[in-house]
């Protein structure tokens, strides 16, 4: 079975295609810049000797476009891996936001397409893009089944103590406001994938997952399921991360709509887009801050003790949360690449049962492993996330249903 995962953002489009008898990724890659001067797509090319990336610069005025160059990519005698798209049984789509509504992977059709649209509000940069990547792969693969997976998905486990906020319930039933939490197809890969390596059965594992790239998450995992998570209402709380501030005091909104010149749209794009590392040291690409760190750049020093200092009370909480962990694990950008933040991460955590092997830290692999000491109580896992297989696993779970 051939599956084409799809990720269509606002001047993006990011596809993979698989083919699942084998979970093996046959091609991908991302159309950037759609609807600007300089769009281009990187295509990969897989082959025996390892994998190539294709790149062409084009002018690509809409995703419509961006898909038909796609299907051209994947369908062409020297880029491509199929003769034509009817190979394709079915595309799975990325939505950021299912709502309360949508718990779980499902069909797509015009009722979900709705209820993905009622949810535009909760996730305005999001969730309409995502909705015209599903309408133009309707219109591109007619009569093939569409199935959305969405990123809150893996968190509608959370007990209502943990998604409410401390405001009026009437926000809650009136306008549903609440914690969402995001990243939700990362953190169940990684789960499925600790479960399997260290050989205990899903509903009897307790994990803490550090999603950490650009935008950063943690996740309290119970027998399997999400109890809790960082991110909130939207991906901008909790830990500080790349260009987000993460939590602040709600108050300072208030305070620096009042005494600046800032307005509310002014201030939400400084919270998401010139906040976090990037507000502290300029900076928000950590090999980037870490070479200024080296030169005894001050602010990127900071900018790094910062963010490991979140990570680490995220983690403190977590504890607390679940009682008792089996793992840690780090995945994404930063977790699986970065041995520095990792332990710094865990440094001192040694009376929650949590001890490092500096050694075993710094290797570098593709392939999960392991960084805790032997003396450790908790196993500290690297495993490298995969949400376009998962969101393909998922699909075709959803197609075995129907
Ligand atoms: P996204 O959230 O966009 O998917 P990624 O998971 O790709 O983000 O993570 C991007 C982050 O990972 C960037 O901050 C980047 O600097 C960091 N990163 C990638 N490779 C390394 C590396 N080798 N060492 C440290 N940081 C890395």
């Amino acid at each position: 079975m051939k599956i084409l995962v799809i990720n269509t953002g606002s001047s993006s489009l990011k596809y993979k295609l698989f083919d699942m008898n084998g979970n093996r990724a046959m091609t991908g890659g991302i159309v950037e810049r759609i609807g600007e001067k300089e769009s281009g797509i990187s295509h990969m090319v897989f082959s025996k000797d390892g994998k190539e990336t294709v790149y062409i610069k084009k002018k690509i005025v809409d995703q419509n476009q961006g898909m038909h160059e796609v299907v051209s990519f994947i369908t062409d005698v020297k880029t491509g891996v199929i003769d034509a798209i009817k190979e394709i049984d079915a595309i799975g789509h990325r939505v950021v936001q299912g709502g309360e509504k949508l718990k779980t992977a499902i069909l797509i059709n015009d009722e979900v397409k709705k209820t993905i649209r009622d949810n535009n509000k909760l996730a305005p940069l999001h969730n309409p893009s995502n909705l015209t990547g599903i309408e133009v792969a309707e219109r591109i693969f007619p009569g093939k089944p569409n199935i959305a997976v969405f990123d809150t998905n893996f968190h509608q486990t959370m007990p209502d103590k943990a998604f409410l906020y401390g405001l009026p319930y009437e926000l809650y039933e009136k306008y549903k406001i609440r914690k969402y939490g995001f990243h939700g197809t990362s953190h169940k890969y990684v789960v499925k994938e600790a479960s399997r390596l260290m050989g205990k059965a899903t509903d009897r594992i307790n994990l803490i997952t550090l999603h950490l790239g650009n935008g950063c998450s943690a996740c309290a995992v119970k027998k399997g399921e999400c109890v809790d998570t960082s991110m909130g209402m939207t991906p901008l709380a909790g830990m500080m991360m790349g260009t987000r501030s993460g939590d602040i005091d709600p108050a300072i909104v208030g305070y620096l709509l009042e005494n600046t010149d800032m307005d509310i749209r002014q201030l939400n794009r400084m919270m998401n887009k010139e906040s976090g590392l990037k507000g502290i040291c300029g900076l928000n690409d950590m090999r980037d801050i870490h070479a200024q760190a080296q030169k005894g750049n001050e602010k990127a020093t900071l900018a790094l003790e910062m963010f490991s200092y979140h990570i680490k009370k995220q983690i403190g909480a977590y504890f607390a949360v679940l009682g008792t962990v089996d793992a840690i694990v780090f995945t994404a950008g930063i977790g699986e690449n970065d041995h520095i933040i990792r332990s710094k991460v865990c440094d001192n955590l040694s009376s929650f049962g949590v001890e490092v092997d500096l050694k075993k830290n710094k290797v570098s692999s593709s392939n999960p492993y392991l960084i805790h000491s032997e003396s450790s109580r908790v196993q500290v896992w690297v495993i490298q996330t995969d949400e376009e297989l998962q969101i393909a696993r998922e699909a075709v779970q959803v197609l075995g249903k129907d």
